[in-house]
């Protein structure tokens, strides 16, 4: 691959037409491969990210995950408990968005503007539902947390596999490209 990334432009456009025109395509554009939420955001509503020390680590205790959801910021509007507030305007909503089905998203947005639910009971199924998503995790982790050798060896099966793909597909570009040394 590297072999291919250094090629000469006029060789890099011959090679890319040759493929083209052939109708096989070799060297592939890698696309992104996205979840339904692809942007999951931090605890303050901006985007989770360590530098700004907004993040629920895969693995964290679950102590520590409820305090951080607990003390999350809301609307700031809502100073007292009987004060309505905007879930438009809350980093929790946000949560929400990803956490919750539709009849649970109608209950948050009714409550928060007619202040019938307090923030806290608002953040709780939030908490449920980022822990229920992480038991799982934590218990496949466990394994490899016990026996690190097992990750050594996914890893250099890993590499086994893609210095095959790597060869084969070199070995077809220097094919259309008539490099048949080798
Ligand atoms: S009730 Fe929920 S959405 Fe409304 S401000 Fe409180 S935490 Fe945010």
């Amino acid at each position: 691959m590297e072999e291919a990334q250094n090629l000469p432009l006029g060789d890099r456009e011959r090679l890319f037409g040759y493929i083209e025109g052939g109708g096989k395509v070799i060297l592939s554009e890698p696309q992104a491969l996205l979840t339904e939420a692809p942007k999951m955001p931090g605890l303050d509503g901006q985007k989770m990210s360590k530098s700004y020390d907004n993040t629920i680590g895969l693995r964290e205790d679950s102590e520590s995950i409820t305090k951080k959801i607990r003390t999350m910021p809301t609307d700031p509007a809502r100073v007292k408990r009987s004060d309505p507030g905007e879930p438009e305007k809350c980093p929790v909503w946000q949560f929400h968005l990803v956490y919750s089905d539709e009849k649970r998203k109608q209950w948050v947005q009714q409550g928060c503007r007619s202040a019938g639910i307090g923030c806290l009971e608002c953040k709780q199924p939030v908490i449920d539902s980022v822990l229920e998503e992480q038991k799982p995790m934590r218990e496949r982790a466990q394994q490899y947390l016990e026996d690190p050798t097992l990750v050594r060896s996914i890893i250099a099966d890993g590499c086994e596999k893609a210095g095959k793909l790597a060869q084969e597909t070199l070995r077809e570009v220097k094919e259309v490209m008539g490099l048949n040394y080798s």
